[in-house]
């Protein structure tokens, strides 16, 4: 198992070091609490928390992750409740709005209903024609004007002789990035000598060694980075150090708790030059603490929410 950091004592030590793994897991609460929209395919959001002497952590990988995977949310979940997260830099994260793969009407309401200055648009939806992207990417431009950002996610749907043209298309609007255009490093590699918008990978990095095969494939000009997965938030810095390219903090549609770690990750970063993608709380029809890390005025505040026990007993 590997596992990085403050951790390691906890997953590979002795007896006495076990021992104090116990305690911590003893601490364990389980959650599921109901999404408002459906994502990845799921509609409700199920992981645990740990308490520990530096406060609670988040575990909750996905229900499809083996225990490798894993073992690194769970080294992030550790991480979070047995030392303090690195000093912040900024007392502020900016974060996108998210606009889902709906017509162009809904997503005009959506980014007009937030306070975000940035939007990331679904794009590349299975069973939608490439006019619905224009129509959607169009509308996201009138509701945030010329000054608004927008990026596109097309989580890995485009071949590159699409994302090609979809991205000329579509940069006509005005794009400030292409995340995930193509599922692989070589085609990603392949569509950035075509086009001039820059790319972002998020599904190609799900390990800590990720960044470094982008970075050295030329696959990307920006990372996603997210904090369970690659085992918590110092991990996560030395991993984003390593890798060179500007980093952009999303999260894993996590509770405040998880949210929490994802906002100290973004403001410890050295520079944070775009929106991050943790304005996700509104996915979620509930949170475990009485003051969520909810967007407002396009960014949340770096604090750590105190849990809730009635919230937290609510979705047991
Ligand atoms: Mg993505």
């Amino acid at each position: 198992m590997a596992v990085d950091g403050p951790s390691t004592a906890f997953a590979g030590g002795g007896g006495a070091v076990n021992g104090d793994l116990r305690e911590l897991l003893g601490t364990l609460r389980a959650f599921a609490i109901p999404m408002r929209t459906k994502f990845r395919g799921i509609t409700v959001r199920a992981g645990a928390l740990i308490q520990g002497p530096a406060g609670w952590g988040e575990f909750s990988p996905f229900a499809e992750y083996g225990p490798r995977e894993s073992a690194r949310w769970l080294a992030s979940a550790i991480e979070s409740a047995t030392v303090p997260w690195p000093a912040p830099v900024r007392d502020r994260v900016p974060v996108n709005v998210t606009v889902p793969a709906v017509g162009p009407e809904r997503a005009f309401e959506i980014v007009a209903a937030s306070g975000c200055r940035t939007a990331k648009v679904k794009v590349a939806e299975p069973g939608q024609a490439e006019a619905e992207d224009v129509d959607r990417v169009a509308a996201v431009r009138d509701a945030l004007g010329p000054g608004g950002r927008i990026r596109v996610d097309a989580n890995g749907g485009w071949d590159v002789p699409v994302a090609a043209r979809m991205l000329r298309e579509l940069g006509r609007y005005s794009l400030e990035y292409a995340e995930q255009p193509c599922a692989t490093l070589e085609e990603l590699a392949t569509l950035r000598r075509l086009v001039d918008i820059p790319v972002a990978a998020d599904e190609s990095i799900r390990k800590a060694e990720d960044p470094l095969r982008v970075r050295a494939a030329g696959a990307a000009d920006i990372v996603m980075v997210k904090v369970q997965p690659l085992g918590g938030v110092r991990p996560a810095l030395r991993v984003a150090e390593a890798c060179g390219l500007p980093v952009v903090v999303s999260s894993a549609v996590d509770s405040s708790v998880g949210l929490a770690a994802g906002v100290a990750l973004a403001a410890a970063l050295p520079e944070l030059p775009y929106a991050c993608g943790l304005a996700t709380m509104s996915l979620l029809a509930g949170d475990v603490t009485g003051e969520p890390l909810t967007e407002r005025g396009g960014e949340l505040p770096v604090r750590r929410p105190a849990v809730d026990p009635g919230e937290l007993a609510r979705w047991e």
